[in-house]
């Protein structure tokens, strides 16, 4: 499950988890591999010094993000250090989940081979005007720096054309159960079809 920064993907999963549905988030992932006592971090603390550790002993991902945001060799050594432990984990969490099938929610599922990992994929879709709004009020972030996480993603229509399925998000949030639930009929008949 696939959408923009906003789009409703943290919603529409735990509208999955209410059906049992077992949901792996690739955020999440991404945090889990850089926790104090994970090889990683203590990698990225002998790379960029013990500066980009908190007092409490966790990543300083503000400081780091600033790093990498003006070095784009240091975000490559980053990258291809965290990459490969990050798809571990997701293959580790989508391996051990006891539901009919599992959702993997990422936020850049098309824009990365994360999409090797999965069968099928749903786009939780909305305006971008409507994304602009909700990701501003949940967040308390100003348009423009919404706005450019939108322009780092892949365009909407794009995403449109590439998923197999489309969840409308743009209504209101009483009917989200009710369609998730047709969708949940839908990908069950799916695995019955397939196996
Ligand atoms: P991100 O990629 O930034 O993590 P997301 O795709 O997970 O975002 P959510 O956090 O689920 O998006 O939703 C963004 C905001 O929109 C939240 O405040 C959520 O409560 C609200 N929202 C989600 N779906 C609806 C809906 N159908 N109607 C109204 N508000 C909604």
């Amino acid at each position: 499950m696939t959408g923009g920064i906003g789009s409703g993907k943290s919603t529409v999963a735990e509208a999955f988890r209410q059906l049992g549905i077992v949901t792996v988030d690739t955020d999440q992932a991404s945090r889990k591999v850089v926790e104090p006592g994970m090889p990683a971090l203590t990698e990225i603390s002998a790379h960029f010094g013990a500066d980009i550790l908190q007092a409490d002993g966790n990543l300083d991902r503000a400081a780091l993000r600033q790093i990498i945001f003006s070095d784009p060799q240091q975000k490559q050594w980053l990258e291809s250090l965290l990459h490969p432990l990050i798809r571990k984990w997701i293959a580790q969490q989508l391996g051990a989940a006891q539901s009919p099938y599992v959702i993997l929610e990422s936020p850049l599922l098309f824009e990365t081979d994360q999409v090797q990992l999965v069968d099928t994929t749903v786009l939780v879709d909305v305006p971008v005007e409507l994304q602009i709004k909700r990701a501003c009020a949940r967040d308390n972030n100003p348009v423009e720096q919404i706005q450019s996480i939108i322009d780092a993603q892949l365009p909407r229509d794009i995403k449109r054309a590439r998923a197999d399925r489309i969840l409308d998000n743009s209504l209101p949030l009483e009917t989200l159960s009710e369609r998730v639930a047709t969708l949940h009929r839908e990908l069950l008949k799916l695995i019955h079809s397939t196996n």
